[in-house]
């Protein structure tokens, strides 16, 4: 992990030491949700991709989907372990820093869901990262700036083109003043064909943001 500004704050977001998040059993490391023996089994890869988004500046993922972090991530998305938001939060920070984003972006957005889904859910795993994200690196978190009207299919259910189809027109922007001329990181869990976060891009672009990059944890494809 790269040291400096993040170091100071990851003195505020730690406790002195603590269990590790992931496996609940050993002592994480200093300043981090995880512990030593997890961390061998995350594969960084702290990666920009190019999928040729029309909307969207740059694309990052960090990690390799590997069955530790599916594992992980489908805990995280189905079985109500939210507090998972922490190590996965840390190694989205990894990423920012390794690719120098922070000096580029002014405020955080989350892909969103169906207000349905979220009452369903009980909480939105995308806007959990972003919260983490925006509080290490001190930004404004955009909560309630983007919503998803239109309920839709699981996308992974789909194909590529399917795919598309099924976001059109499912996103609306809102309170768009407070990210008019602004520079927004987008976050999501994973990316795919990066379908979902085109389609919150050009909403957020075509209602006045500057630039939007793109991040997300893992992507269930190689890309
Ligand atoms: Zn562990």
């Amino acid at each position: 992990m790269a040291m400096g500004y993040a170091k100071s704050i990851k003195n505020i977001l730690f406790p002195e030491e603590h269990i590790c998040s992931f496996c609940r059993e050993n002592m994480a490391k200093p300043l981090s949700y995880i512990c030593p023996s997890c961390m061998e089994l995350v594969e960084v890869l702290n990666r920009e991709v190019n999928l040729n988004l029309p909307h969207v500046e740059k694309v990052y993922y960090s990690v390799l989907y590997n069955r530790f972090i599916r594992e992980k991530v489908h805990a995280f998305k189905f079985q109500g372990k939210t507090y998972l938001y922490k190590p996965f939060g840390e190694i989205l920070i990894d990423t920012i820093e390794a690719n120098g984003l922070k000096s580029k972006i002014e405020a955080i957005i989350f892909v969103p869901i169906h207000r349905r889904k979220k009452a369903l859910r009980g909480y939105n795993q995308s806007e959990l990262l972003a919260f983490y994200v925006a509080k290490a690196l001190n930004m404004p978190l955009l909560k309630g700036h983007l919503i998803k009207t239109k309920w839709t299919f699981e996308q992974n259910k789909l194909g590529k083109i399917e795919r598309k189809i099924n976001l059109k027109d499912s996103f609306k922007a809102v309170n768009i003043e407070d990210f008019k001329g602004k520079e927004i990181l987008l976050i999501d869990d994973i990316i795919t064909t990066g379908a979902t976060m085109e389609e919150c891009a050009k909403v957020l672009v075509e209602n006045g943001a500057k630039k939007v990059y793109g991040l997300a944890l893992t992507s269930s494809i190689k890309l």
